[in-house]
Parts: C-alpha cells; sequence; structure tokens
C-alpha cells in the first residue's frame, strides 16, 4: 500500500470527526496512521468500484465477455487462483478451463453465480462438507450414485441438483457406512 500525505489541516478534521464518533488516539501520529490506512483501504474501494464499472461498460459491446489477467484471483466455480488471464462476463469470473467448460455447455452458467450451493456443488466441496474422501465419492460417481459434469484441463467435476436430486440422502448413507467401516477398524 502506497503512503498517503495527510495534511495538517485534514489531519485535524479527521481528529475532530472521530472525536465526535467517540474515537480518541493517544496522539497525532496515531490518527495520522488511521487516516493513513483509512485513505488506502478507500482508495482500494475506490479501485474495486471503477475496474467493476470498465468491466460493465465493455460487456456492453462484448456481451459474449473478455480476457482480462487474473491478477492472483480465482475462479468462482473452482476456486482455484489463476495466472495469467481470466474470462469475465455476465456470470462473473471464471478461469479458463471453466469458461471453455461454460461454453461448450457442459457447465450452466449458474453455476458460477450460485455461491450458496443451491443449484451445484463441486465434489471437492461435497468431500470437504461432509468429510468423504475423494476417493469414495469418485466410486460412487462409477456407481452411477453421484452425477458429475467434468471440466476438461483442471479436472472440477460439479453435481447438479436438477441430476441429483437425493444427493443429500445418499451423501448421508454413505457417510454412515463410512463411519462403520471406520469404527470396525478402529476395533
Ligand atoms: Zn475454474
Amino acid at each position: 500500500m502506497t503512503y498517503h500525505q495527510i495534511s495538517d489541516e485534514d489531519l485535524d478534521e479527521f481528529i475532530k470527526i472521530s472525536e465526535k464518533e467517540g474515537k480518541k488516539y493517544s496522539s497525532r501520529e496515531d490518527a495520522r496512521d488511521a487516516a493513513s490506512n483509512l485513505v488506502g483501504f478507500f482508495d482500494i474501494l475506490i479501485e474495486m468500484d471503477m475496474e467493476h464499472r470498465r468491466k460493465d461498460t465493455r460487456l456492453k459491446d462484448e456481451p459474449d465477455g473478455f480476457a482480462f489477467p487474473s491478477k492472483g484471483r480465482s475462479c468462482s466455480l473452482c476456486g482455484h487462483h489463476i495466472e495469467g488471464d481470466m474470462w469475465w462476463d455476465k456470470w462473473g469470473q471464471k478461469c479458463m478451463d471453466c469458461h471453455e467448460a461454460f461454453k461448450k455447455k457442459i457447465i450452466p452458467g449458474y453455476c458460477f453465480k450460485d455461491h450458496d450451493n443451491e443449484k451445484h456443488i463441486t465434489l471437492s466441496k461435497i468431500s470437504w462438507k461432509f468429510d468423504i474422501p475423494t476417493q469414495t465419492l469418485k466410486k460412487m460417481i462409477r456407481e452411477g450414485k453421484i452425477r458429475v459434469r467434468t471440466v476438461k484441463g483442471n479436472g472440477t467435476m460439479v453435481a447438479l441438483r436438477k441430476e441429483n436430486l437425493n444427493l443429500g440422502d445418499i451423501l448421508r448413507k454413505e457417510k454412515k457406512e463410512l463411519e462403520k467401516r471406520r469404527a470396525e477398524k478402529a476395533k
């Protein structure tokens, strides 16, 4: 973060406002640090807002979206941190592999905005949420208990709710059997 030069006048004003809000700084330097951090924080917010606006403006001319440097951001579907370019469209930001799967209609667009997992869930998230090893889940896929769609390249597997209507029940049942096996092993 860059250091922000705050004038004495502005600092006086900042201290006054802070006191009104019930915040008292022990020294002028403390107040200056706090003000400087705040300015830095707002700079980031403004920069983010400007970027959003620039992207929205571009989307009007390029409705299918466009590539942009990821700067270490992560994909909203697979969650991977991305080096190089990402894709931006009305569904938000995604890595190139996931975008390719979207273009080929393997992954529906709504998955990228379904942050609460109401309509989809990735296999790694199932594994984490239900504490079931990925190997077990892959076996369940082979047995036809879970239906997934796979993103070519990064290998992310996605289960759609509409194709896995009883997923919750199936996973809970598997989890119980898993715990039984674990308990027997521990004997
Ligand atoms: Zn991705």
